[in-house]
């Protein structure tokens, strides 16, 4: 789907932008009456001011949550039902694509562009996906003597956290919610304070396609408030979190001065883009590699941000990737020609600002990008070229789009410089040699290996991160259900053959 900018502006002018917490089925006010402010990052203008739910309002929320999956409406109710609830909120959200997608962009700075196919395309993709998915998983029967029958059943695993980064808002709600409803849970879901806009009309939506009241719950709020509340909380069976590895580590700690629930995390990232002396430096592989980078101003956990490039094809890539950035179109997020719309809050750029300038006195060299004068938080696309490992920002996440070119000697050299991180998100190699492909993909320490493409793979393949970008869990794929899922043995002695 697309949209002019006219259209979009026009859509924009009459939007009704959701501002009330959505608990057991209705919309309400937090109960002691807070409120935050969101902000437009493209004009700096409140757009909304939206209830701040607090540790009271988490109760409540998780008291429904419960009574609702006790009852079991939802999580007892034959798969093929939930199905087609769910199926019916994936066409919902794809026939309010430009409503959602207009919304999300005046919430986060994000193109119109990539929320039109983020939400038209994968948001509603993902419902679709594992709404198919709740009636084609099965247990087993363990093999036994005669004497027995054992069976290995799934069942959902309760009431489930899901506490949302602000860089896809929507998309990471399906992310985990797609799942965690198909598998029968019944959710709590904190979106970022940021972003919180399009996951409360999506409750909207869900209400409409028949999710029963308590089954979905969606509490805007603050991380130190909201989200340690549902953290924190005695009742809340599972936290499924995306967002910063340092909050990621608050989790785990909430989690061991609670009930120990099951804590799922993906988090940061520093992955490398790796490009080997056989590589041939054309059109598609810099698209490729400024995608990696630049997508999404870089606010992405698997952007490739270390490009890591042999030594003797280093100058023609420098010069190829930093003309490729140059030709970015910075600017308003709700024209379709802009390829970078605004970073999310004033606090994020100016920290991004800090990076550019930490990498200039640190001895890079930038050849394009830097700040944007004027109102908003635009960030030009930015390269820096002969930079070294040691280099802070070759080491720190920086979460905006700056990339940097690490020249070196070799496979092998490549290899210990893209290993020598504390994350282990993604990883893109560029080899026309399959055997040093392989060998590449076996060695990097992460979650997913992308070869002669960037790619994050597709709803079909798990992603999350070895080391401190993720726990074991995984989103997406089969496997992403399996986080929402407890497994049972049902052991029946059958006395044998008498
Ligand atoms: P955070 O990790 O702070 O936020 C992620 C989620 O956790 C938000 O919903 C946030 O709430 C919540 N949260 C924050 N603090 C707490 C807390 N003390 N207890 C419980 N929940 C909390 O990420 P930021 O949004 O601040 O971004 C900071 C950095 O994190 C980025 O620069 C980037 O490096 C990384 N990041 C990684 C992402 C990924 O995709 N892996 C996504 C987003 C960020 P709220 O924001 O409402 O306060």
């Amino acid at each position: 789907m697309e949209l002019t900018k006219k259209e979009a502006q026009s859509i924009a002018s009459g939007l009704k932008l959701p501002a009330k917490a959505f608990i057991d089925g209705r919309f309400c006010d937090a109960s002691d009456g807070a409120v935050f402010e969101t902000i437009n990052p493209a004009t700096v203008e409140v757009i909304a001011r939206v209830a701040h739910c607090s540790a009271t309002d988490v109760d409540r929320a998780v008291i429904a949550a419960r009574r609702s999956f006790d009852d079991g409406g939802w999580s007892r109710a034959a798969p093929e039902d939930r199905k087609s609830i769910l199926l019916r909120l994936s066409a919902l959200i794809r026939e309010n694509t430009a409503e959602l997608a207009v919304m999300e962009s005046l919430d986060s700075g994000k193109t119109i562009t990539d929320c039109l196919h983020e939400i038209g395309n994968e948001v509603a993709d993902f419902f679709q996906w594992y709404a198919e998915l709740a009636d084609k998983s099965f247990g087993k029967v363990a093999p036994t003597g005669e004497d027995a029958m054992a069976l290995v059943v799934k069942e959902p695993a309760g009431v489930v956290g899901l506490v949302l980064p602000w860089n896809f808002p929507l998309l990471m709600a399906a992310w985990k919610l797609a799942p965690a409803l198909a598998a029968g849970c019944s959710c709590i879901v904190k979106p970022a304070e940021q972003t919180p806009l399009t996951a409360l009309r999506l409750a909207e939506l869900a209400r409409e396609a028949g999710v029963p009241d308590g089954v979905l719950n969606i509490l805007p709020g603050l991380g130190e408030t909201t989200g340690q509340a549902i953290g924190r909380h005695a009742d809340i069976d599972i936290v499924s979190f995306t967002g910063s590895t340092e909050v990621g580590g608050y989790f785990l700690r909430y989690a061991g001065e609670s009930n120990l629930k099951s804590i799922g995390l993906e988090m940061g990232g520093k992955s490398p883009f790796i490009v080997l002396d056989d590589a041939v430096i054309n059109d598609d592989l810099i698209e490729h590699a400024a995608t990696a980078a630049f997508w999404n101003g870089g606010q992405n956990c698997s952007a490739n941000m270390r490009q890591i490039v042999d030594a003797r094809i280093a100058e023609s890539y420098l010069e190829q990737i930093t003309a490729r950035a140059k030709s970015y179109v910075v600017g308003d997020p709700l024209d379709p020609a802009t390829d970078i719309g605004a970073m999310v809050t004033r606090e994020h750029m100016a920290q991004v600002s800090g990076y550019i300038d930490r990498g200039n006195a640190e001895g890079g060299r930038m050849l394009s990008g830097g700040v944007r004068k004027g109102d908003g938080y635009f960030i030009e696309p930015t390269v820096f070229g002969n930079l070294t490992p040691d280099m802070t920002i070759v080491r720190e996440e920086i979460f905006g789009p700056v990339l940097g070119v690490l020249p070196v000697s070799g496979m092998e050299e490549a290899l210990k410089i893209a290993k020598d991180t504390e994350y282990g998100l993604h990883a893109t190699v560029f080899t026309q040699d399959i055997d040093r492909a392989i060998h590449m993909a076996r060695r990097l320490p992460c979650g997913t290996v992308a070869i002669n493409g960037f790619s994050e793979g597709d709803i079909k393949t798990p992603f999350g991160g070895y080391k401190r970008s993720g726990s074991l869990s995984r989103d997406n794929g089969t496997e992403a259900m399996d986080q929402y899922l407890q497994t049972k043995t049902i052991w029946i002695s059958t006395g044998g053959s008498k």
